[in-house]
């Protein structure tokens, strides 16, 4: 069944950015230093450069890539620190399996930022129950942009920065595009931006109103791709890391329910198909993972793995009801349920045969 059109202006795009990421754990773990301008990367007695400012070292004009022995001369009483990178990852980690509660579309861009992709959900009501559990269990705040392509959420988280939380709807865009500054636009760099202000060209208004046969000529795809996003455009995809070698089923039930019978039968009616399409492909699996959501939109996810490997469906449906059974609690409705099997095997992958097997 093809998509309806309306697809296109969905809110299906979500974008995170953590707010002065390293400089706020720094203000989280060290209470002192809340408040006070916090500035984490190089040393300002030697040669490093800024990594992040936190918001009250911004106000002395402190920003990301300036030297630090700058920074010292702009704000001599500001807090310098080292980067910690491990310790900003290990919150990074932890920020991410907030967003795999609610989804498994997430392209991650940096440590501090992600796309996610919501389908046929609210995506306002996730995107704010995600700012309140960084809130919560992280005691860290992020900026959070809504619209129906990347290009735009991005621009929205932007909008409201620190805290955020903005919206970009079909209708909003008229209103809000022409007047932003070139630079907003995916792909205009200092370089660009520069060559575009020597041509009389500041907002993206201006852009729009320009020659295009001449930005076209002398910019050529990146000129119509500018174009798109100064209309709004953006058909790129949510990118996510994870190869996707798996098969899978997933059904979002007519009625929630917590009738463990019921979600059995889903389990055998996927068991069923997918080992089919094993067949077909003539694949093995080792691992079965059941998804569950609940009513509150919350995914848990969990997997079995096997040391050999299993083709049959009769395997595959037991797996399935046992994990079900066993480590799935269906203390709350549940409205939609999901199958997989991962780590297949092909058909003419080599077994890896140790020394000790042919001995
Ligand atoms: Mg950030």
């Amino acid at each position: 069944m093809k998509k309806s059109p309306l697809c296109k202006s969905a809110l299906s795009v979500i974008h995170i950015d953590m707010d002065a990421f390293y400089a706020a754990v720094e203000q989280r773990d060290n209470p002192d230093y809340r408040g006070r301008p916090v500035v984490v990367g190089g040393s300002p007695d030697g040669r490093g450069v800024v990594s992040t400012a936190s918001y009250e070292a911004r106000e002395f004009g402190i920003h990301s890539a300036m030297p630090a022995a700058k920074a010292k001369n702009l704000c001599p009483h500001a807090i310098f620190m080292p980067s910690n990178m491990e310790k900003y990852k290990a919150v990074s980690k932890k920020v991410r399996a907030i967003f795999e509660r609610y989804t498994d579309i997430i392209e991650p861009i940096s440590i501090d930022e992600a796309f996610l992709g919501i389908e046929d959900r609210d995506s306002i009501e996730i995107g704010r129950l995600i700012k309140k559990q960084i809130k919560k269990e992280l005691d860290l705040t992020a900026s959070v942009g809504i619209s129906y392509n990347k290009f735009l959420a991005k621009l929205a988280s932007d909008m409201q920065k620190p805290d955020g939380f903005t919206i970009i709807r079909p209708e909003d865009v008229k209103n809000i595009l022409p007047g932003l500054p070139i630079r907003k636009l995916w792909g205009v760099g200092k370089k660009t931006e520069h060559k575009f202000h020597q041509l009389g060209i500041f907002t993206i208004d201006d852009l729009l109103k320009y020659d295009r046969k001449f930005l076209i000529e002398r910019w050529g795809n990146k000129a119509l791709d500018l174009l798109k996003y100064a209309q709004g455009i953006d058909h790129s995809k949510i990118e996510t890391s994870r190869e996707a070698k798996s098969i899978g089923e997933e059904t979002t039930l007519r009625e929630n329910t917590q009738d463990k019978n019921e979600l059995i039968g889903y389990l055998k009616m996927f068991s069923k198909s997918i080992s089919s399409d094993l067949l077909a492909q003539d694949l093995k699996f080792r691992t079965v993972t059941v998804k569950i959501r609940y009513e509150d939109f919350k995914i848990i996810t969990r997997s079995k793995t096997y040391k050999d490997p299993l083709y049959s469906q009769r395997d595959l449906y037991l797996t399935g009801k046992d994990i079900l059974q066993n480590r799935i609690y269906l203390h709350k409705p549940v409205r939609l349920i999901g199958m997989q099997v991962s780590n297949l095997i092909y058909p003419n992958e080599p077994i890896q045969i140790t020394f000790q097997d042919i001995i």
